[in-house]
């Protein structure tokens, strides 16, 4: 289930899950229901637009990204209700200069090259680009 919402989310869609027990959407998919527990749930797709919560700019990379900074880690309300954690598509000054919570943005995935610990692999980043 992971991996097909990353193949998903390069191609465009943000997938989660939906509980047919209490209704509320899980994202990303997890094995279980965010809000009650249950295990009865089907797999959605979901509209990708959402507004961020919260942001911070990274200057100090953890081990293995120091390539990738400065970077903007942002928290999204999705409009379907969940809360994700992905980059924000934004120049590090403008996050800085203005204050972007609030802001309406849009889901899509970035493949990043692995560095230190799987030099081999890709990586799939949720990107939040304002909209
Ligand atoms: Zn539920």
């Amino acid at each position: 289930m992971f991996v097909d919402f990353f193949n998903e989310l390069l191609n465009g869609r943000l997938i989660g899950l939906k509980c047919l027990d209490c209704g509320t959407v899980t994202c990303p998919p997890k094995s279980t229901c965010d809000n009650c527990r249950g295990r009865n749930l089907e797999r959605v797709e979901l509209s990708g637009y959402g507004r961020v919560v919260s942001y911070t700019v990274t200057y100090v990379a953890p081990m293995g990204y120091e390539k990738e900074v400065p970077y903007v880690v942002a928290l999204v309300e999705l409009d379907e209700g969940p809360w994700i954690v992905g980059r924000l598509d934004v120049d590090v000054e403008k996050a800085e200069r203005e204050n972007l919570i609030g802001r309406r943005v849009r889901v899509y995935g970035k493949e990043f090259q692995g560095e230190m610990f799987y030099p081999m692999e890709k990586r799939v980043v949720p990107m939040f680009e304002m909209v």
